[in-house]
């Protein structure tokens, strides 16, 4: 072996060694709600499209990527990415992953009978809501994401991404976000660097907040006891953006917290690393 050799060998064990210390890259998940991760041939940033929507696409090793959002309700298959600057089709193949159900009892007082059957009015409301949300999550800005995330809370994993759920034996939504459940007033801080785009109070979600960490890459917090931010604010990573509470449709103080990427909501875990071992399991009480 050359000396040359040699110490480009070194050279790429190092960088390897010191990038995967500095930089957590998310690890790729062909699931429904997973992430696929593809490269990329380009030397200058991408133009990638998947379900035409535009994908996040990042440098990770001095090699492009794409990182796409692959839906819940996709099917196991072929799936395909665009490259509009090259004209270049990738495909990747998602595989079926079963998801636990989860069976929840909502006690029927008046204001649990409306969140688990809506009057009229609600509905008018949750509508209206959806629309305000929907051209929230529509946000792109160029930025380049940091997509190594801190845990936005601490408290225990009380329910994660993707459970089928049952609420009063009604079959609803998968769980589309991953849940901390922690006393209300516990601190909620921004992942990552980002800009506020939204607070507000929903029907379901109770109190949210929105942080763009841009090219699509989302956060949202719901059920929130207080929020401490306003839209167009610039936060920075571990900042104090909100309080955990109990508002919207819940059955304890907790925090939902969902992400998205290309409009479409993903296992938060995937952008948390070895953080997401900081969150403890164990029920310590019911509540
Ligand atoms: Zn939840």
């Amino acid at each position: 072996m050359t000396l040359t050799k040699t110490h480009s060998i070194f050279f790429l064990l190092l960088s390897t060694l010191i990038s995967n210390v500095a930089y957590a890259f998310p690890q790729q998940q062909l699931v429904p709600g997973g992430i696929a991760i593809i490269e990329l041939k380009d030397s200058a940033q991408p133009n990638v499209y998947y379900r035409d929507r535009k994908v996040l696409t990042i440098k990770n090793n001095h090699q492009w990527v794409a990182l796409i959002g692959i839906p819940l309700s996709s099917k196991a298959g072929k799936h395909f990415i665009t490259n509009k600057k090259t004209s270049i089709k990738q495909a990747f193949t998602v595989i079926d992953k079963e998801y636990p159900a989860q069976y929840i009892t909502l006690k029927k007082t008046a204001k649990n009978k409306r969140m688990v059957n809506p009057n009229a009015m609600d509905m008018g409301r949750i509508t209206r809501e959806r629309k305000t949300l929907s051209k929230a999550l529509a946000t792109w800005s160029n930025t380049a994401p940091n997509v190594d995330f801190i845990l936005p809370s601490h408290g225990r994993l009380s329910s994660p991404f993707g459970l089928k759920r049952f609420f009063n034996k009604q079959a609803r939504n998968p769980h589309s976000g991953l849940d901390i459940a922690a006393p209300t007033g516990t601190t909620v801080k921004a992942p990552a660097n980002g800009t506020i785009i939204d607070v507000g109070n929903y029907f379901f979600n109770g109190n949210t907040v929105l942080v763009d960490h841009g090219q699509g890459l989302i956060s949202g917090y719901f059920h929130l006891s207080k929020t401490i931010v306003k839209i167009g604010d610039n936060v920075i990573q571990g900042q104090k953006i909100a309080e955990i509470g109990a508002t919207g449709r819940v059955t304890g103080p907790h925090l939902h917290w969902n992400v998205y990427l290309n409009k479409t909501k993903v296992d938060p875990a995937f952008f948390s690393g070895d953080h997401i071992n900081e969150l403890t399991t164990k029920k310590k009480k019911a509540h």
